[in-house]
């Protein structure tokens, strides 16, 4: 590539900030993100080293907000548009079983799940992990 100039401030911030599997990033294997965005995404949330999940949320083509690790007693707090989120995630029908899931969600010891948020419309997205 004809990119000399670029190639020690990227080698730079790869290891100072990308935390993130590039290629794990996009709600569906269809919708893809440019590289400028997973870019800016992976420096932006330097903090979320402790990611595992395969997926990031995306909402009117562009990477949501990560909001944060939440266990029950967080998404009570979230209220009703965090818990529809997560629950949609799980693809759990509102029963017991979800209701067994939502009760054993915890912030630290899993099951957890990951609350993200539009920065365009504001809607919720979830992951959870299952551990
Ligand atoms: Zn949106």
């Amino acid at each position: 590539m004809s990119r000399p100039s670029n190639s020690s401030l990227g080698a730079h911030q790869r290891l100072g900030a990308t935390f993130i599997d590039e290629d794990s990033i996009g709600l569906d294997a269809e919708e893809e993100l440019d590289e400028a965005l997973v870019a800016e995404l992976s420096q932006r949330t330097p903090g979320f080293n402790g990611w595992q999940q395969e997926r990031w949320f995306t909402h009117c083509n562009d990477a949501g907000e990560f909001i944060g690790k939440a266990g029950h007693a967080e998404l009570l707090a979230l209220g009703a548009e965090a818990m529809t989120a997560v629950q949609d995630a799980t693809g759990l029908e509102d029963g017991p079983q979800w209701h067994t899931f939502f009760s054993a969600m915890d912030k630290d010891h899993g099951p957890t799940s990951y609350l993200f948020r539009c920065r365009h419309c504001s809607a919720l997205g979830a992951y959870q992990d299952n551990h």
